[in-house]
């Protein structure tokens, strides 16, 4: 597999219209709620005590109940007492450079401070994707999970200066800072590249500290998750090449980190999905095999809650953060704050109002484990 040296710029003009798609669904998506906002409820029944009579989100009454799980089991009155929505909507944030200056595909290191700064002030909590696939989101009550994915590996997302300390002024650098500031989780999904030019981004650049990023980034509590070996065009590959490099990444990056981790998601590359989704579900090359239970798209807005008949694990969609993008999406979250998820603070339980809004799906028949709902 030939790797053209502009594929970053070719990127740019495949996810082009996308992202405008994305622009238009959004705003469209803000005007229809904006005018009509009853009849999502469909007009009749109970809405339960969220949004009208609980709090804000964010601004929880029961902590207590918090990240390290529930002592006591969840109850009606609870879930309604901090507007638990488990059912709402959950951003997928992505991006991929970071660095100067400011462009579609380039997020500067001061931005990218201001939008965790954003996200914090607006109670939001971050995850993992494999935790928003796998339905463990444990975080505190009130809060509303993010899940912040990196694509392409590039230096600008993980460096180390000369000395060996964490650039502060990268993404690693600038999440730290706000793990260590409170009230944030080192949670995030890196998409490693692993052979591609240039030769910067194949994990993170620096070639002497692969080994040594991807088993830090493990052991603070991020996630590793694959983007091909050379940002593989899946749709148009041959089937043996994709099927090996889905198992080749994946492996490699295990060796990388060692300790039994496993790699489990994966960004897609291009957004070009295979004709067959089954290819990243199971396959197997040179005795090496994979089993993707998680892929994002490049574009798409705020992901179903995986609870929800809507989730559909292999397309998970993002919200690409450029210019306004991620401002635009909490502020649609504030105007409909019934599309939210917020989190009941308990994650042995799933809790959401009796009546949802429409768009959000139903609860899936069979969560296996107590559902909650008031
Ligand atoms: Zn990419």
């Amino acid at each position: 597999m030939v790797v053209h040296a502009g594929f970053w710029y070719l990127a740019g003009v495949m996810r082009y219209d996308k992202v405008i798609r994305f622009y238009v669904l959004v705003f469209a998506l803000g005007a229809v709620l904006g005018l009509g906002g009853g009849l999502v409820f469909g007009g009749a029944g109970d809405v339960g005590g969220f949004p009208g009579g609980g709090r804000p989100p964010g601004t929880p009454e029961t902590q207590a109940t918090g990240a390290t799980g529930a002592a006591t089991p969840m109850t009606p009155e609870r879930a309604a007492a901090i507007g638990a929505n488990e059912l709402g909507l959950i951003p997928v944030l992505e991006y991929h450079l970071i660095g100067t200056p400011e462009s579609q595909w380039t997020r500067t290191p001061e931005n990218f401070r201001k939008d965790i700064a954003l996200l914090k002030s607006e109670g939001y909590y971050p995850i993992n994707l494999r935790d928003l696939v796998t339905g463990a989101i444990d975080i505190p009550a009130g809060k509303t999970p993010v899940v912040l994915t990196f694509d392409d590996s590039s230096p600008g997302q993980y460096r180390l200066l000369e000395d060996g300390s964490l650039d502060p002024d990268s993404a690693v650098g600038i999440l730290q800072a706000a793990v260590a500031a409170g009230n944030w989780a080192p949670r995030g999904t890196f998409f490693i590249l692993l052979d591609v030019r240039p030769k910067d981004k194949m994990v993170f650049g620096q070639p002497e500290s692969r080994r040594r990023k991807l088993k830090q980034l493990v052991a603070w509590g991020y996630e590793v998750g694959s983007h091909t070996v050379t940002h593989l065009n899946l749709k148009k590959a041959p089937r043996e090449e994709s099927v090996k490099q889905l198992a080749l990444s994946k492996a490699t990056l295990e060796q990388y980190i060692g300790g039994g981790y496993q790699v489990e998601t994966i960004s897609i590359p291009f957004g070009e999905y295979p004709a067959d989704d089954a290819l990243l579900s199971r396959g197997e090359w040179e005795g090496k095999g994979y089993a993707y239970i998680g892929a994002v798209e490049v574009a798409g807005g705020p992901s179903p809650s995986p609870y929800s008949t809507e989730f559909r694990p292999l397309h998970i969609p993002r919200i690409q953060v450029t210019g306004d993008a991620l401002a635009n999406t909490l502020q649609m979250f504030k105007d409909n704050p019934e599309l939210r998820y917020v989190s009941d603070g308990d994650p042995a339980a799933v809790s959401a109002p009796s009546r949802t809004a429409d768009k959000l799906g139903r609860l899936l028949p069979d969560l296996g484990r107590p559902v909650i709902r008031y």
